[in-house]
């Protein structure tokens, strides 16, 4: 029977250090500050951006939601995020997607200054990153490299990662090779998932596909992190199958209280990261 990585708890301790981290800048009279920029009426987006907001509130970090209609023009917010690269008293600046498809993501995600980039997603630190550098880590990718190292030492292990997204599958790969694991990706063209994902000390999956994963699947003892998020009967479940792979795997993160609480915390920790930086 698998331990339970519990991200919620994990997240609230990681949390405590950034709490003291932020009253020590303020005794300084630096404000971590986070602004955070919401297009249109998604609800899964207000959602995420609401936990932000609370998540930033209890560390002691001035978040703000700058909130848009869906009509708002590509040049309005390219306009509005010059504004805040240019001002001094904003350490992180975060554009939540998905955007409306009249504006294009990849322009706007360049056009926020690599030094406030707290969701990492930047060309310049993506490839600082690649490059073993230190830099500003995306965010969902950080919270499972803590979360695994909670559990177990990485040197040599196999980690499968299934998913190639540029937010969460590419860059968690690199982290662990950037850690000397060995690591194998695996996507939708993938001749045989199972064969490979069996191979895997750590299997992290993220997908968007309920139940993909099957205890038939999991090597006995691996370690399994479920990043996936799938409405399900109106209840959220993950891309692993948790009641038949938590009998094989020696710890699995539950959705949710896994990954997401911490994705939410490595997005303060950027923007302490930045306002430490002075
Ligand atoms: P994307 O849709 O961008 O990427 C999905 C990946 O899964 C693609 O690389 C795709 O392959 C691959 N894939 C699709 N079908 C299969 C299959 N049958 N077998 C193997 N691989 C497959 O998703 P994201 O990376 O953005 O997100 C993945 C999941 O994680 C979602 O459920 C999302 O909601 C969740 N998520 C959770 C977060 C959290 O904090 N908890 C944060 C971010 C995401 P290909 O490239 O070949 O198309």
């Amino acid at each position: 029977m698998a331990v339970v990585i519990d991200g919620k708890q994990i997240a609230a301790s990681y949390r405590e250090t950034l709490k003291e981290q932020v009253t020590a800048l303020r005794s300084r009279g630096i404000i971590p500050k986070l602004k955070v920029v919401l297009i249109g009426n998604d609800p899964a987006s207000h959602s995420y951006v609401r936990g932000k907001e609370r998540a930033a509130e209890e560390i002691g970090i001035d978040s703000q939601i700058l909130r848009f209609d869906e009509d708002m023009t590509e040049a309005e917010l390219l306009k509005l995020i010059d504004l805040l690269n240019d001002d001094h008293e904003v350490h992180g600046i975060l554009v939540q997607l998905p955007l409306p498809n009249h504006i294009d993501e990849s322009r706007v995600i360049m056009r926020i200054s690599p030094e406030k980039d707290v969701d990492g997603f930047h060309p310049e630190n993506v490839g600082k990153m690649m490059l073993g550098l230190d830099t500003l880590l995306p965010c969902t990718p950080h919270g499972i490299l803590h979360l695994v190292k909670t559990q177990t030492d990485l040197v040599g292990k196999h980690v499968v990662v299934v998913g190639r997204s540029q937010i969460v599958g590419k860059p968690v790969g690199m982290l662990f090779l950037n850690e000397s694991a060995t690591v194998t990706y695996c996507h939708s063209k993938t001749a045989d998932l199972g064969a490979m994902t069996r191979q895997a000390d750590i299997l992290i999956v993220a997908v968007g596909r309920a139940g993909l994963v099957t205890a038939d699947m999991v090597k006995p003892g691996a370690i399994v992190i479920d990043v996936g998020v799938n409405r399900v009967d109106n209840r959220l479940v993950g891309d692993v199958d948790y009641e038949g792979v938590k009998d094989v795997a020696s710890a699995i993160t539950p959705v949710p209280g896994g990954v997401g609480p911490m994705t939410i915390t490595m997005l303060m920790h950027n923007t302490v990261e930045v306002a430490s930086r002075g």
